[in-house]
Formats: C-alpha cells, sequence, structure tokens
C-alpha cells in the first residue's frame, strides 16, 4: 500500500481553478516534497491531504482512508504542523507537549520529543518566550506527540536562521530513520536537494515535472559547465579538440559545455599544464536543482 495515492485531483475558488487535475503517489517511508512558486496549489493539495479542505473532484488516499471528514483513524496516524500554529502561549513546552499527548491513544514521552526537537534547554520556557525558530520546533514536537506514521510539513523552516535551519533538517531525517512517511512543502531548493526521496514542482494548479532531486526535468542528461579564464595571448581557438563539447564564450572566460566532464576537463588542464599556462578561475557545474526549478516553473526569466 501506498502511504497517499492521489488521483485527477480538483479544486476550484469560486472560477479560479486552484488545482487541475494533478495525480502523484508517496511510498510509504519516503520523503516527498511538493516545490512551487506562491499560488500554485501546494497549500490547497496538502490540506485536502490533511482533511482540512474539501476537494472538488478526484481519489485521495491517505494511509488507506478517505481523508474527507477527518476520519479518527487517519487523525490518529497523521501528525501535522501548519504554517502557522495556535498554541496557549503560556504553557511551558513540557506543559504542552504533555497536554497535545492526553489526545492520543499512542503516544511518545515529552522527554522523547524535547530530545528530537533539541528543546532540552527550553523544557520549562512558556511558548510565548521562545524565538520563532524553537516555536517552530515545538509545532514539530506537538505534530510527533501521537506517534504518527505519516508526517506533513507545510514549509517547516521557513523564518529559520541557518543554524536552525541544519537542526529540523536533522530533526526530520532522524524521523526518516524512524521509518516515518514525510509530505513536505518548501520554497528552499536546498532542503529540496537534501532531504527529498522525491519531488514534485507544481505551477499553477498542475504538476509539471516529478522525479528524484538529482533526475528532475531531466537534470542529469543536462551538459555540465566547464568555465575558466585564459592568460592574455591566448585564445580558446587553441584549445585540443574536445569530441561532443561546445566552446563558448562568457564574458571574459571560456564556457566549455560537456557531458563527458571528465575526459574533457583532463584535455583541457592537460593542455594548459603542457603549455605551462594557468586557468584561473578554473570550474565545473552541473544544473543546480534551482536551475530546473527557475526553467520548469517559467521564473527563469523574471
Ligand atoms: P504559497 O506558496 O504562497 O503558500 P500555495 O502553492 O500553497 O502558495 P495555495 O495556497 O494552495 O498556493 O493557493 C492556490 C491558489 O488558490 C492561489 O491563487 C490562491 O489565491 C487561491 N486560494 C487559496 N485559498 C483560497 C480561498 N480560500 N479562496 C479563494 N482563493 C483561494
Amino acid at each position: 500500500m501506498s502511504a497517499i495515492e492521489v488521483n485527477d485531483l480538483r479544486k476550484s475558488y469560486g472560477q479560479f481553478e486552484a488545482v487541475r487535475g494533478i495525480s502523484f503517489s508517496v511510498e510509504l517511508g519516503e520523503v516527498f516534497c511538493v516545490l512551487g512558486p506562491n499560488g500554485a496549489g501546494k497549500t490547497t493539495t496538502t490540506e485536502i491531504l490533511e482533511g482540512y479542505r474539501t476537494r472538488d473532484s478526484g481519489q485521495v488516499s491517505v494511509l488507506g482512508f478517505d481523508p474527507a471528514g477527518g476520519p479518527r483513524g487517519l487523525r490518529e496516524r497523521v501528525g501535522i504542523v501548519l504554517q502557522s500554529c495556535g498554541v496557549q502561549a503560556d504553557l511551558s513546552v513540557a506543559e504542552l507537549i504533555d497536554m497535545y499527548g492526553r489526545y492520543y491513544h499512542e503516544r511518545r514521552s515529552a522527554e522523547e520529543l524535547i530530545k528530537i526537537v533539541e528543546l532540552d534547554a527550553k523544557r520549562e520556557t512558556r511558548a510565548r518566550q521562545l524565538s520563532g525558530g524553537q516555536r517552530r520546533r515545538l509545532d514539530l514536537a506537538l505534530a510527533l506527540v501521537g506517534d504518527p506514521d505519516l508526517i506533513f510539513l507545510d514549509e517547516p523552516t521557513t523564518g529559520f536562521d541557518p543554524h536552525a535551519r541544519r537542526q529540523a533538517w536533522s530533526t526530520i531525517r532522524s524521523l526518516c530513520e524512524l521509518g516515518k512517511t514525510i509530505f513536505l512543502t518548501t520554497h528552499f531548493m536546498d532542503e529540496a536537494q537534501t532531504l527529498a526521496d522525491r519531488v514534485a514542482v507544481m505551477r499553477a494548479g498542475t504538476i509539471v515535472a516529478e522525479g528524484r532531486p538529482d533526475e528532475l526535468g531531466g537534470r542529469e542528461l543536462r551538459p555540465s559547465e566547464i568555465r575558466f579564464t585564459l592568460p592574455d595571448g591566448h585564445v580558446a581557438a587553441e584549445l585540443p579538440s574536445m569530441p561532443g563539447a561546445e566552446v563558448t564564450r562568457e564574458g571574459d572566460r571560456v564556457l566549455v559545455a560537456t557531458h563527458a566532464v571528465v575526459p574533457t576537463t583532463a584535455l583541457i588542464t592537460g593542455w594548459a599544464v603542457e603549455q605551462t599556462i594557468e586557468l584561473a578561475n578554473f570550474s565545473v557545474t552541473r544544473p543546480t536543482l534551482e536551475d530546473i526549478y527557475l526553467e520548469l516553473t517559467g521564473e527563469a526569466s523574471q
């Protein structure tokens, strides 16, 4: 059984079609990430899966349940971290975790959760006195209190400083190690690249690409780029022949696009050593997930 199955899901607000017939599935134990610009339909889709929003049509199965109407059997097995979640701000971290735990038959201990989200030093601190990043980690602890099999994380690190983001990533990874299924939405390419087994890119209510982060949009099939600056008095025409490579100028640099990155690099550097010349600013890059994302979502030229 898949953790999530979605087939031809549609949702309109009045005349506006926010989700336009999307289909995908998420396997058990997988981290599935939905990327997309503002207004693409990520939150609408997520909230339908969570049972917070109704759909117009299509089939949706979450852990074998139809989430419409919020069946209790499903609520027991799902943990949700919303973009902003109101908790009783005058209670402490430990008190809140304890209080939320009472809603569940199966529950994780407050001690264990505080450790997972690394709030040990803040266990007696009131929620209102936590920083934004610490609040998000508390939200995560509250989502985990019923020991869910499936966790929805809606932009879990928005507003975090770089250190807090790394901490949150390590928390999310520890959830993967526990075998949890994670459905994640994010605007951050590095987050998707680091955490996701599979990524779906949404644009204007449709899924425009889906796959492993390193394969998305044919990323692994695209050429790598070798760049360097030739010393004064040398021109690109002097370079050795490089089968299959395309050589162009990029300002004062030479750009060599190639699928055969190792032999081409060897030809260029071998030639430079032979000529005893320095190749300044030498670099080799592959297209990043962000390059592919911007292309797919049509934001590349904006
Ligand atoms: P973001 O990255 O900004 O959170 P999103 O991809 O989550 O965006 P949604 O929140 O799902 O996008 O919104 C998709 C579209 O539907 C947007 O154009 C939004 O304005 C519209 N929309 C969302 N909720 C409603 C609503 N309750 N009533 C009317 N339109 C809505």
